[in-house]
């Protein structure tokens, strides 16, 4: 049992109440350890380090490469560590184990990508008239907050963090309460570089209290937030009162859309991945799969196979499908298999798992629900699990409306040979990221990620995601 500690300014931390959490292991639902049950003193304790080390000449007068300098170390001492951050991913958020050594090397890549970019924040120069110069400089924002969920805890905590540093920010992260061994570690491993206390803070604790102190505070001056609608809707009202910006990456509903002429291995595969990464607890997750009417019957007794023949197990077995994180998330799974039962099929899988020696544990078998209405809250709400559900349509029309059907717009993956059609249905459907032939591009840490309509908005990754954390200054010089 590891009983942990928050980093604030610094150092490490019992939260000042002395309370703390219970966190659970997945595979057999066995506690792991505890971490301290922060709350708004201590969150206004972190916010305060964070502003004081922005304010401070130390982290003013950086050199934008130092700044790069310390974010490849981070990259180096994740790789370095990459077993042991790997193993504590999988035994605290209970996913395979070579998808956790995946989030983990993108996690360094994260790193690695925004430290590259630390020394090219640049801003224009602007034509005005003769005997101005215009130009602008991207400064900083200020002190950041970083909200995150449990799914991806590592990939998600190094994102946004280290392009908030890389630009010269400060930062608060607060963990989700189920999943907060490897950011703890990234804590441990800015401790050991030449990062000015106070520039990185991990507040632990729950959403309601540590996370509601943390996005209504006063001096927070931006909001990352990646987790559910319910929570993005006040983290959205709480920016508000204070005037600062967000970005906000929810959840999705996203649609694999299968035509008859594609490539159908590569298809079959696509599908199958995309709604068992994770156990399907994942914002991009392919949950809904849109077949062409006459290719449907072969489509899917095929796709039924495929899912009959994955394996169910501990992550640290490396099974393909893990457990579902805790008894919460599994209820909330089950209830939509029970409507599924009522109200269409469920044509393969829908039980839960006894896995020997992890009893305990959330198994589910990787499931496929057919004629049920695109309308009912199964094809409509984000399930967050392996249950995919199924429909058909007859032209491309009818599969963009399919498509965009939902409230969400996250991803979408399109499979046809037919490159010309691929195209046409990329410029009707509303997703923030576009798959032709495959779905994910291998995590693509260089690819802007983010939703349309309530999948949230702003990006994260890639270049794009700097402008998150400054504000531009114009500057115009008359010299005659
Ligand atoms: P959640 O909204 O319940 O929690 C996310 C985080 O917000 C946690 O740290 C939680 O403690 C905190 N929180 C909860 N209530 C809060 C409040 N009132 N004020 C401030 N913070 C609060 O989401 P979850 O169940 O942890 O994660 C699952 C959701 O996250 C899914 O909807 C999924 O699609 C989404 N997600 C999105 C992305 C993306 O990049 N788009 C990635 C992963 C997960």
């Amino acid at each position: 049992m590891d009983n942990l500690l928050m980093y604030v300014d610094g150092k490490w931390k019992a939260s000042l109440s002395g309370k703390t959490i219970e966190f659970l292991d997945p595979s057999d639902q066995q506690p792991l350890g505890t971490i301290p049950r922060g709350e708004k003193a201590d969150v206004d304790t972190a916010v305060s380090a964070a502003r004081k080390a922005f304010e401070s000449e130390l982290w003013r007068t950086i050199k934008p490469h130092e700044r790069g300098y310390i974010l490849t170390e981070m990259a180096n001492k994740i790789r370095l560590n990459k077993d042991e951050l790997a193993n504590l991913e999988t035994s605290d958020v209970g996913k395979p184990l070579s998808q956790a050594y995946s989030d983990v090397e993108a996690a360094a890549r994260y790193f690695e990508f925004y430290a590259g970019a630390a020394d090219k924040i640049m801003g224009e120069t602007i034509p005005i008239e003769d005997g101005i110069i215009d130009f602008t400089v991207r400064d900083p924002i200020g002190v950041t907050a970083h909200i995150i969920p449990w799914n991806y805890p590592i990939q998600i905590s190094s994102r946004s963090t280290a392009a908030a540093i890389a630009t010269g920010n400060t930062v608060v992260l607060k963990t989700a309460e189920d999943t907060s061994l490897t950011a703890l570690k990234l804590a441990e491993y800015f401790h050991e570089t030449n990062l000015p206390k106070g520039v990185f803070n991990v507040i632990t604790g729950l959403g309601h209290e540590a996370g509601a102190a943390l996005s209504t505070h006063p001096d927070v001056n931006h909001i990352t937030f990646t987790g559910s609608v319910a929570t993005g809707k006040q983290i959205m009202k709480s920016a508000a009162e204070n005037i600062v910006p967000v970005t906000l990456e929810l959840g999705g509903k996203s649609p694999n859309i299968v035509f008859a002429d594609c490539n159908e291995e590569a298809a079959l595969n696509g599908v199958v991945r995309s709604i068992i990464q994770n156990a399907g607890q994942t914002c991009s997750a392919g949950s809904r799969l849109l077949i062409e009417a006459n290719y449907k019957d072969r489509f899917l007794s095929l796709l039924k196979e495929k899912f009959k023949k994955v394996t169910i197990g501990p992550g640290k077995d490396d099974y393909d499908l893990g457990p579902i994180l805790s008894k919460g998330q599994f209820d909330k799974v089950s209830s939509f298999i029970e409507k599924a039962w009522e109200e269409g099929e469920v044509i393969t899988g829908g039980e839960r798992v006894n896995v020997k020696g992890f009893e305990g544990g959330y198994y589910l078998q990787p499931t496929i629900i057919d004629q049920i209405s695109h309308e009912s809250d199964i094809a409509q709400q984000e399930i967050f699990g392996p249950v995919l559900s199924t429909f058909s349509f007859e032209d491309e029309q009818k599969a963009v409306e399919l498509a965009n059907g939902t409230d969400y717009g996250l991803v979408t993956g399109i499979w046809t040979e037919n490159i010309g059609k691929a195209h046409r249905i990329v410029d009707k459907v509303l997703a923030g990221q576009l798959f032709i032939n495959n779905y994910g591009a291998g995590g693509g840490i260089q690819m802007p990620f983010g939703g349309y309509k309530r999948s949230g908005f702003g990006r994260e990754k890639g270049l794009i995601a700097l402008k998150n954390y400054t504000q531009l200054k114009n500057v115009a010089i008359k010299y005659k």
